[in-house]
């Protein structure tokens, strides 16, 4: 395939692991119970290739059992956000010099590495963040992805790209890197985005500050450390932990010798980073780039003739995955007047089934959302959906030492009410009854965000493809679970700067295009 580098074989998306497979699941509680011995660990920053141990320290929790801690994390300041960015920018001149071979075998070899210690790297996630077994697993094998893909894309964007020939001259253009960047991401998808956002940039040549979320430090240590072990040399990618990601990403949004940012996270601090990016400082020499990919508030729209069954399923999926913790999760449904009163009970039945608990255990439908205030902030929706809709299922905190909270359902909610139009990002599933196919799609775009989306159905395909507004649209299937190339991710409007992660455009992001023209000399 021409756009692939020969030295590598064409890109393939990891396949999942089969937990009802004794086999998988007895590897997988050997992985927890290794990953558990680790817990409690003190982690240093990482710059130049120096661990630099901070006597202050912040606490990452279990967020399904408050006692245990997972490790103590330096917490870093802005002179350490400051040197990770000197760092960066002292490695950059030899690692934007590699060739895009070189710089592809190194997370290659990250990404052989993460194969072999796949459920290390999903049980971490199990206990730091909360995700059930199969969803841990989907995001490692997305990490996996993300670090082939990315590698493959590096070469392919380091050729020279043609241009129209013109008489007397030979003309090229070349994509070269920006320069030193930081990566801020969210806790959600802690090894896959991490692994995402700091990979991507690197593999286009450029250097880069990782600050990780305050609520996932372990699993972006195990991205970092993987890359350290594959072979990325000091300083190319920095580790600057912090207890409140605005010191240190803060200072470095700010900062006139950042190139660039790559966000991932919610809206209000998205929109803040983009503002003051816009600001040129005193010494800055260039307009700062921004990847910006925010929130969500994902809806399914469910047509007269849809699968009633296949429909109910897929929106209990997309809606109750990771607790409903994700930019991609449909956390509406609006279905057509003419089968609402049909579908709702196959909703109901279907998320009564989801069981709330321990993520430790195989087969657990839910773990608990990720700290005191997500809890908070999903009860208050809950008293919300009980003055605007009808409460259908959950309704209530769930027993147990951690954030536990029941798969919640509301009924007859007006498209306009809090929990149908505002993101939650919590178990929390909203049912707005539509008149016809129209108002429904009047619905879905009625809405600041434009993320994910899907349609059950089958007379309206065509429309549905041309008139729901968002970056990511399933026909018939959940809207989550988006595939490294296979389904590019990024929204529309306030979802973000639609930069398609996953895609053969990401890249770009992070290169320049340096056209070159020569006259021959004849
Ligand atoms: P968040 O915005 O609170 O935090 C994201 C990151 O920004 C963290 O690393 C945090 O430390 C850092 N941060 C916070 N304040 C900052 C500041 N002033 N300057 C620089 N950095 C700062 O988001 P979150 O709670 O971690 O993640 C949940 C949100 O992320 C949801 O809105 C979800 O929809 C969104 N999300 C979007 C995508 C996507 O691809 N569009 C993917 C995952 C999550």
């Amino acid at each position: 395939m021409e756009s692939q580098p020969t030295m590598l074989p064409p890109f393939e998306t990891c396949t999942y692991t089969d937990f009802s497979d004794p086999d998988h699941a007895a590897a997988f509680e050997q992985a927890l119970a290794k990953m558990r011995a680790q817990l409690g660990r003190t982690y240093p920053l990482v710059i130049a290739g120096e661990e630099i141990a901070l006597e202050t320290t912040f606490a990452s929790i279990n967020p399904s059992n408050l006692d245990e801690v997972i490790g103590h994390f330096a917490d870093g300041t802005v002179e350490h956000g400051e040197a990770a960015l000197q760092a960066a920018w002292d490695a950059f001149p030899d690692w934007a010099g590699r060739t895009p071979e070189d710089r592809a075998g190194v997370l290659m070899r990250a990404a052989a590495l993460m194969r072999a210690e796949r459920h290390l790297f999903s049980a971490a996630m199990v206990l730091e963040v909360g995700k059930t077994w199969p969803e841990a697993d989907a995001d490692t094998a997305e990490a996996i992805d993300f670090l082939e893909f990315y590698a493959r894309e590096g070469v392919r964007w380091a050729k020279p790209q043609e241009t129209t020939e013109y008489p007397g001259e030979t003309n090229v253009v070349r994509y070269v890197p920006l320069g030193a960047g930081v990566a801020i991401p969210p806790w959600n998808f802690p090894v896959a985005i991490a692994a995402g956002m700091a990979t991507a940039p690197i593999a286009a040549g450029n250097t880069m500050v990782l600050k990780p979320a305050e609520q996932s430090p372990l699993t972006s240590w195990l991205v970092f450390d993987l890359l350290r072990r594959a072979g990325l040399p000091k300083g190319v990618l920095n580790f600057v932990t912090c207890s409140d990601g605005a010191v240190v990403g803060g200072h470095l949004v700010q900062h006139p010798r950042t190139r660039f940012i790559s966000f991932t996270g919610s809206k209000a601090v998205g929109c803040w980073i983009f503002e003051e990016a816009g600001k040129v400082r005193p010494g800055q020499i260039w307009l700062k780039r921004v990847v910006a990919e925010m929130g969500g508030k994902d809806a399914v729209l469910v047509d007269r003739d849809a699968n009633l069954e296949a429909a109910a399923d897929g929106i209990v999926r997309g809606a109750f995955g990771f607790q409903g913790q994700k930019c991609s999760a449909g956390s509406r449904a609006l279905i057509h007047a003419d089968v609402y009163d049909e579908i709702v009970p196959l909703i109901v039945a279907k998320a009564r089934a989801v069981t709330v608990g321990s993520p430790e255990v195989n087969g657990q439908g839910m773990g608990p959302v990720i700290e005191q205030e997500a809890l908070d902030r999903v009860l208050r929706y809950i008293d919300y959906g009980k003055e605007e809709g009808t409460l259908l299922v959950g309704g209530e905190a769930a027993p147990g030492n951690g954030h536990f909270v029941q798969a919640t359902v509301f009924g007859d909610c007006a498209p306009d009410s809090r929990v149908a139009s505002e993101e939650i990002f919590g178990p929390i599933l909203a049912l707005v009854k539509v008149a016809d196919y129209a108002a429904g799609v009047s619905v879905f775009n009625g809405t600041e965000y434009g993320l994910t989306g899907a349609y059950f159905g089958i007379e309206n395909i065509e429309r549905a493809k041309r008139e729901l507004f968002c970056g990511n649209l399933y026909i018939n299937r959940k809207c989550t679970g988006a595939l490294v190339d296979v389904q590019p991710f990024g929204g529309f409007n306030m979802s973000g700067t639609d930069a398609k992660a996953g895609g053969r455009e990401h890249l770009l992001q992070f290169l320049q295009g340096k056209s070159i023209c020569e006259r021959l000399l004849i």
